[in-house]
Formats: C-alpha cells, structure tokens, sequence
C-alpha cells in the first residue's frame, strides 16, 4: 500500500537534495570549525555559506542568525534570554493563549521563578487582537511573544500589527515563525520582529537545527554556556552537516515558494470543501483565509480524532488529531479549546497539512476513504446514540 503522508507540518521529510549537499559534511570535510587549519576552516565557510542564505530569506544580516538545536531551543532562548537579560526592568511576559509548548512552557517556568505572564486569548478563528496586546502593555512588560502562523489550526497573525506596537512602547517582540519560515514570506524588519524562531525539520532540511534571528543591537542572556561560537551567543561544536542542510533547504524553499503555496492552497481548499461537503456536522477550525496554504483542520462531531487517525492509519494515510506532540496524549488541543470548542469537538479534531509531494489523487484518496470511515465509526458512536 503506498503511504499518503499528509502530516508535513509535523515534520517535512528530508529533501533529497539537502540530504545529498549534507553528505561530504559528515566525512570529507568533518573538521571542527573552530579549528584553525584549512579543514576545519572549510566547514566554517559552510556555516557562513547557510548563515547567509538563511539570514537572506528572512531579509536579515547574517550577524543576526544563531544556530540552534531547533525551534523549541530557538523558542527558549529568545524568551528566558530577554526575560533574564531585562529582570531589572520588570517581570511581565505577553504572549497568547494558542502558542506551541515550546512557548507555553518556557513562560510557565518563568512564571515559577517570579515572572508574570498574561496569555491573550484569541478569538473563535484563533486570531489574536492587537488592541488586547496593546491594553496588556503594563511598565513592567519585557517581552511580547506571539506566533507568526498556529501549527494546528494554521492561523496567520495579524503580527507586523503587534510588531508595530511593540516598537512603539520599546518593547521586546518575539515570534514563533516555525511554520511560516520557507513557505509563506517572512521579512523579519517588516513584522517588527527583534527575535524570530525557525526549524529546518518543517522546510524540508532536516530535525534537529534551527536558528534564532536576534535584530542587531538586542542583548539576551545565553543559556548554553561553554566555548566562543556563534559569536559566544551559543556554546557548542556547531551540527555543521545540519546547518548545511538547512541552508539547502533554505535556498530551494527560496526558488519554490510562491509556486507551490499557490498549489498547495488549491489542494487544501479541495480538501476542505470536499469534507464540509460530503461529512455533516463537521466545521473548519481556524481561519478560512488567513491560513496557512497547507493547513487543513477539521472537528467532525460524535466521534474520535484518535479513532478516525487509525482507521485512516490502516489506509496508509498519515494525519494528525491536533500538533504531533499532543497527539499520543488524550488531553484534548489548548489551542482548539482557546477557540470556544467543546472537549467533545476539540477530541473530534483532524489536521492534515499538504506538503511538496503532495497530489491530487492524495486528495481525492482521503475525500473517498474518510467519508466512509465517519459513518462507520458514526454507526458504533454512543456521542451519536445520545445526540438523537
Ligand atoms: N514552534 C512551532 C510553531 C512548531 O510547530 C514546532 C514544531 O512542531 C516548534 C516550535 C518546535 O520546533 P522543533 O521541533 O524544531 O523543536
């Protein structure tokens, strides 16, 4: 059975281009970059080469980008690192009620050590209100940290707004652009941006490197203390063959975006209007355009997300009930219930997010298969028997 992987915003799989640039980095040129001689030197100018490409598609300075482990090290050393570099000038953190963990976390941490932090709520398509970040300004905030697009729902926020506003009361503002970087446009300048997060995993690079952008001038406190890289913003023997990689991953994404977020968009309004069409009770979640071209996320009533997960499963057919982290965990989706759903609604919750491979027959495949499996599990639901 050929697999239908349609869970891209989990994880993209490696792009065979960026895999085979990766190649001479883990043998041929394997020297330290720290290390003086040539060979080291030579993976040295790798990770400028990727430093560039990656600073240039988000129209920043190359100074200005910090290698990580990934977003979620992007995420906590952007929000502990101004937390802990401003302490002396308060203690309060914005951020909004339907950021990823890696955010939601890291503020609550900070909440136990002393900070105050007011999570915005969003509204019923998930999109936060500049004005409620605005009336949240206190003079002890340090930081506002808002999501550039949500992973699950697939939401854009309205942030070169916040941005805007941030700058205004000569505040701190980080976005989590994760999901947006190497698919739509990001211009870190023109959304406002002092600090901005990114991942390889979700453009096509591969897991486990990531990058901080830190506008010039923003002074934080690095949490991973050791040797002089990165300009001794991050301590660390650099993942030379991952930074590659990504800066691979980077230029192709650069050359193909706006094309394929054109395509990507048809195929995901397919799939949205076909399972609003042919499965009642069913709603979108999210926002109906502005939304991430790959994102579809869908509550179908009187019955299980993990239910419908598995039977897809045994389609070959790969999808999500809310982000890949929750998704073993029967809790239902912060960011679903930050929007008004129910527990019920919020547990009946699919996403699929459509990526590079995918194709029209892979639509059309899950708009047969998944009809289907509704009235099958519809049939056996005791949430149907007690609805009637
Ligand atoms: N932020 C967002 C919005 C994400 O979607 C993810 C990954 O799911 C992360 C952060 C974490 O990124 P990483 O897996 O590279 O640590």
């Amino acid at each position: 059975m050929r697999r239908i992987y349609l869970d891209y915003a989990a994880t993209t799989p490696t792009h065979p281009e960026v895999v085979k640039t990766m190649l001479p980095y883990f043998s041929e040129v394997s020297g330290n970059p720290s290390s003086i001689y040539s060979y080291g030197q030579e993976a040295k100018g790798a990770i400028e080469e990727a430093r560039g490409k990656v600073a240039d598609l988000i129209r920043a300075q190359s100074e200005e980008i910090v290698f990580t482990s990934g977003g979620t090290e992007a995420d906590n050393f952007a929000i502990k690192g101004i937390a802990y570099a401003n302490e002396p000038k308060g203690n309060h953190i914005i951020t909004s009620s339907i950021e990823h963990h890696a955010v939601i976390e890291t503020c609550k941490f900070l909440e136990r050590r002393g900070f105050r932090v007011t999570y915005l709520s969003v509204d019923e398509y998930g999109l936060v209100d500049p004005d409620d970040v605005r009336r949240a300004i206190t003079d002890k905030t340090i930081l506002i940290s808002v999501m550039h697009a949500n992973n699950e729902i697939g939401t854009i926020e309205p942030i070169a707004e916040i941005g805007r506003i941030a700058r205004e009361a000569g505040i701190y503002f980080h976005t989590d652009a994760v999901q947006t970087v190497g698919h739509i446009p990001v211009n870190a300048d023109e959304l406002g941006a002092a600090l901005l997060s990114m991942s390889a995993h979700k453009l096509y690079g591969p897991k486990g490197v990531g990058a901080l952008y830190i506008r010039k001038g923003t002074k934080l406190i690095p949490f991973m203390h050791g040797g002089e890289q990165e300009r001794r913003r991050r301590a660390s023997t650099e993942n030379v063959p991952g930074i590659v990689g990504f800066g691979k991953a980077v230029e192709l994404a650069q050359q193909e975006m706006s094309e394929e977020a054109g395509r990507l968009a048809y195929l995901r309004d397919q799939l949205i209007n076909g399972l609003l069409e042919q499965i009642d009770h069913t709603r979108l979640n999210g926002h109906p355009v502005k939304r991430l071209p790959n994102n579809v996320n869908v509550s179908v009533d009187f019955v299980e997300g993990e239910s419908m997960l598995l039977n897809l499963d045994l389609e070959g057919i790969c999808a999500s009930t809310g982000s890949a982290c929750s998704s073993s965990s029967l809790e239902p989706s912060h960011v679903l219930l930050a929007l008004g759903l129910s527990h019920e609604q919020a547990h009946g919750s699919l996403r699929f997010s459509l990526g590079k491979w995918t194709t029209k027959e892979e639509i059309g495949r899950v708009l047969e298969v998944l009809p289907q499996i509704v009235a099958k599990l519809r049939a056996m639901s005791p949430l149907l028997k007690s609805h009637r």
